[in-house]
């Protein structure tokens, strides 16, 4: 399927896991997409990898919360492809597991920065460029509708990102649609610490009806439909992509 063809993509956090396999099924299908994380060596090696397939990638570096960064994103990305059609903010942090009401303000305070304040700032820098009939895809987790409790504070961020989903759409529409993905356990760098453990992974994939954790691949799938023109007449929504696993009714 090329449903991208044309289409100018930025997928931040996008060097490994879920954010790579997003931008490489973007590319796959036709867009033109700019990869990038914090680390140099990485986003070198991601693009690398993605053109060695033939893909039109670009890699630019950005920590998500440095301001200057962020603008490089945006402007590089302006001019090497004139405007921009997507927009997927998919980077998080989860630096603690402590209860939230044992959480340290500097955590709690990069909890914010990174998982939610980041991708307003980001989408303030882009939104002049967003082309009409754009697209933004802001990935949450299942987290987000019962956080756990070794993961309460960065659920309760994920929660937030469901607000701001339904707040950006009424915002941005009719130019741009906005959705959210919230994937359930996906094992990743991310997820090790979860997953790690075969007892535990086994307790996870035993509470999802499909019986097995997700992929990177299921969540790119996802998030390529959010992106396309098949979710046309879909904005302000979350889609949750855990097999199974309770979320909501
Ligand atoms: P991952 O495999 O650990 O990948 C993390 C990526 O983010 C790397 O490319 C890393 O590259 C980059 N990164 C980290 N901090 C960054 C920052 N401050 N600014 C820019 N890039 C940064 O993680 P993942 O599991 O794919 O997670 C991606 C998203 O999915 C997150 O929003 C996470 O909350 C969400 N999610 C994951 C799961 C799961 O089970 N894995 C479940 C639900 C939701 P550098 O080191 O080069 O920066």
């Amino acid at each position: 399927m090329k449903r991208l063809q044309g289409k100018v993509a930025i997928v931040t956090a996008s060097t490994q896991g879920i954010g790579f396999a997003i931008a490489e099924r973007f590319a796959l299908e036709g867009a033109a997409v700019v990869i990038s994380s914090r680390r140099q060596n990485n986003v070198d090696a991601a693009v690398e990898k993605l053109r060695s397939k033939g893909l039109e990638v670009t890699g630019v570096v950005c920590h998500v919360s440095n301001p200057q960064q962020r603008k490089e994103l945006i402007d590089k990305t302006v001019q090497r492809y004139g405007n921009i059609d997507i927009v997927v903010s998919n980077a998080a942090v989860n630096p603690s597991v402590d209860n939230i009401l044992e959480t340290k303000e500097s955590v709690l305070d990069k909890l914010w920065e990174i998982n939610v304040k980041a991708t307003i700032l980001l989408l303030q820098a882009a939104s002049s460029y967003l082309n009409n009939g754009s697209s933004v895809v802001i990935i949450s987790s299942i987290e987000g509708y019962n956080p756990s409790q070794v993961l309460a504070m960065y659920g309760v961020t994920k929660t937030a990102l469901l607000g701001l989903t339904k707040a950006l759409a009424a915002e941005m529409s009719p130019k741009t649609r906005v959705n959210c993905v919230a994937p359930g356990i996906v094992p990743t760098n991310f997820a090790d610490f979860l997953v790690k453990n075969k007892d535990i992974r086994k307790g996870i994939e035993e509470r999802t009806l499909l019986k097995r954790l997700g992929t990177p691949e299921d969540m790119a799938a996802t998030a390529a439909f959010l992106a396309s023109d098949d979710s046309s007449y879909i904005t302000g929504e979350t889609i949750v992509v855990a097999g199974g696993a309770q979320s909501r009714l």
